[in-house]
């Protein structure tokens, strides 16, 4: 037995899901049926001996990364495995990526390490090269398709969504089934046609900025409360008597913490939202480029056909080539913590020029 394991795939490739099916059967007496407590307790994440690590911040650190590896080396619960369900293990730091070299090279004898990344380039060699590769592939638009119609989408729509999203399940379903997502989608694609000088481009920079932190704000007020009340219930917060008072003491430390961590998560969900925005432009001007060349590959915005002609004439190839180049700069920037508006700002400039 293996005792890590690396599941790739591009976002929307469904890798934690793999990771987690494969845990599944892992624990389960009959090699993974579905339908046994145990099967839907992994399933539910509620399973005793699995972990689930997700990182929501914008990075995973030491301290967190070496209780981890405390807990993971403790005896399973129901005699089989302690699995660790690692998403996102590309976001750890330096220092917490030697605490999981550590963990992997010495593993204990019943601990399994399932990571999730997109690619596995995306963690350092010491570690691949101890994990057996599982590689997932993106998933053709016409397989998107059908998952949505199953689920009860309409065929059109399903066909749309499937192909705006270029493969990312999750993203397809989202823009099929919630009307705010594929309004803020169309509201980005007006983005190129609209960009023509200056005072439009910064317009555009600020109204695409605007929209990442609504959105991100929108899921972080549903996050932040509960857990904050929670937070403070454990910490005895209202009751009285002795003890109480040194609690709370604890229970400010502890808050703080809680803070820090929504506020990294808040800069993430904003980055990522924008990140978003940024691919779906990329897309965009994928298909202008692929119009302007006459390539006959699908199209991820086939429904706006008219306008994709229309911009296609109005430029050369090689200035599409410039813009995806812009957009691909602007993502890697915002990627080494650019300040957001000043990064978007100097794109849709490009993208005007
Ligand atoms: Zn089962």
């Amino acid at each position: 037995m293996t005792h890590a394991w690396l599941f790739t795939g591009p976002p929307g490739s469904g890798r934690s899901l793999a990771a987690r099916a494969f845990a599944a059967a892992l624990l389960c007496e009959r090699g993974g049926c579905g339908e046994c407590p145990s099967c839907h307790q992994v399933a539910a994440g509620t399973h005793a001996d699995v972990l689930l690590v997700r990182p929501d911040g914008l990075s995973y650190g030491v301290k967190q990364t070496r209780d981890l590896v405390l807990k993971a080396a403790a005896a399973p619960v129901y005699g089989r495995w302690r699995i660790v369900l690692f998403e996102d293990a590309d976001r750890c730091t330096e220092q917490a990526a030697n605490a999981l070299l550590k963990a992997i090279e010495e593993p204990s004898p019943r601990t399994v390490w399932l990571l999730c990344a997109p690619y596995a380039d995306d963690l350092p060699t010491t570690i691949r090269s101890r994990c057996r590769l599982v590689t997932l592939v993106t998933p053709r638009t016409a397989a998107v398709t059908e998952v949505l119609e199953r689920e009860g989408v309409p065929p059109d729509r399903a066909r749309a969504a499937a192909l705006a999203a270029q493969g990312h399940i999750g993203r397809a379903r989202r823009l099929a089934t919630d009307e705010e997502a594929a309004r803020r989608r169309a509201e980005v694609l007006r983005v190129p046609g609209r960009v023509s000088g200056l005072g439009e481009a910064l317009r555009a920079a600020a109204a695409l900025v605007k929209a990442a932190k609504a959105e991100s704000d929108a899921t972080t007020d549903e996050l932040d409360a509960p857990e904050r009340e929670a937070l403070r219930r454990a910490f005895g917060e209202g009751s009285s008597g002795k003890g109480v008072a040194t609690a709370l003491r604890g229970g400010a430390g502890a808050l703080r913490e809680l803070e820090e961590r929504q506020k990294s998560r808040a800069t993430r969900l904003t980055r990522d939202s924008l990140d978003r925005a940024l691919l779906d432009l990329a897309g965009y001007y994928r298909d202008v480029l692929a119009v302007q060349l006459g390539a006959s590959v699908e199209l991820a915005n086939e429904a706006r056909d008219v306008e994709l002609r229309q911009l296609a004439a109005a430029s050369g190839p090689a200035d599409t080539v410039r813009r995806i180049e812009a957009i691909m700069r602007c993502r890697q920037r915002l990627e080494a913590n650019a300040a957001p508006l000043l990064a978007v700002e100097e794109l849709t400039l490009a993208l005007a020029g």
